[in-house]
């Protein structure tokens, strides 16, 4: 079952303690269709400026994401800039330049509108929701978000909630949506927002979901080559919902199984920047490393 998504195409640069790259390939939209096209077929929603360079729509169309919900408008490409200290878990915006995003109005194709599983990227919650609203008859409607947003467009974003099902953001993020510091009792609140699941992306931590049934929780891999963070949250939900999209399950255990697939995708996303890992990436050492995952978790019970 294809995935219809709808989040950032952009030019990103960013510095961490390791190098330095200057308008790379990275965007919310960009990392969460090259992840989950490894998994199903991905239909993609943005908007780049003419400054776009040919060869990321080709990288692209060569994971097979389907790019006629892609437009490309006059003016400048969405662009952001990051950085990150030795704490990798934290990135510090210097700058968010929306442009061809400040006035973007999507229409999608008639071919995206009968999509089953829909992921609203990070990018702005009204233009979430009017994507959303074209569709059809979505059966499982996923999000993303982040602090920028939380800040920016809180009431749009609460309004948008109200249609989501599973909500997939980082427990900074959490903690500022429901303003509560205690981990449980702001799931509860952001719960009650709209979402029966919300899965807390941890970083280097991990990652928990929490429903209205319990807590699940996973480690992340452990890697000792951790070059750049970026899109390691757009990547994780690429897997989690390619995985889902594929098995056409979303029961506790599918979801389990699809919260180590996107930990599995975000731990190969960080060892190179921008999406650089992805292009060499097979569908082999994903399913080796979900194999890993599995000794990495298990453990005997007691009597
Ligand atoms: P992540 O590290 O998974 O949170 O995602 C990083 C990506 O999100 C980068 O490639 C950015 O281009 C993109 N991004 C950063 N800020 C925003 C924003 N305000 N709206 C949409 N996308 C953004």
């Amino acid at each position: 079952m294809s995935i219809l998504v709808v989040g950032s195409v952009a030019l990103d640069s960013v510095e961490t303690p390791f190098g330095k790259v200057d308008e790379v390939l990275g965007g919310s939209g960009t990392y969460f269709s090259t992840s989950a096209s490894f998994f199903t077929d991905v239909n993609l929603v943005a908007v780049v400026g003419e400054d776009f360079p040919q060869k990321h729509i080709d990288f692209l169309a060569s994971r097979q994401v389907d790019l006629s919900g892609l437009s490309t408008a006059a003016g400048k490409t969405f662009r952001w800039s990051g950085s990150y200290g030795y704490d990798l878990n934290e990135a510090n915006t210097l700058d968010t330049q929306l442009n061809v995003f400040a006035s973007f109005c999507p229409k999608l194709p008639e071919s995206y509108l009968n999509a089953e599983y829909v992921f609203l990227a990070n990018i702005d919650p009204e233009l979430q929701l009017d994507v959303l609203k074209q569709v059809v008859r979505p059966k499982v409607v996923a999000c993303d978000t982040m602090n920028f947003w939380i800040d920016g467009k809180r009431d749009e974003l609460i309004q948008t909630l109200k249609y989501v099902d599973i909500l997939l953001i980082n427990d900074g993020e959490v903690r500022q949506l429901a303003d509560e510091s205690n981990m449980i009792k702001a799931a509860k609140i952001v719960l009650a927002m709209g979402p029966k699941t919300l899965v807390v992306k941890r970083g280097e931590y991990g990652a928990t979901m929490f429903t209205e049934h319990g807590v699940f929780s996973a480690p992340a891999y452990p890697l000792e080559s951790v070059y750049d963070p970026t899109g390691a949250g757009d990547t994780f939900a690429g897997g989690f919902m390619g995985y889902l999209a594929s098995v056409r399950d979303h029961s506790d255990a599918a979801m389990r199984q699809a919260i180590v697939f996107g930990s599995v995708m975000a731990s190969f996303n960080v060892e190179d920047f921008s999406l650089d890992r992805m292009r060499s990436l097979e569908f082999d050492e994903v399913r080796d490393r979900y194999r890993k995952f599995q000794l990495l978790t298990t453990f005997n019970g007691i009597d």
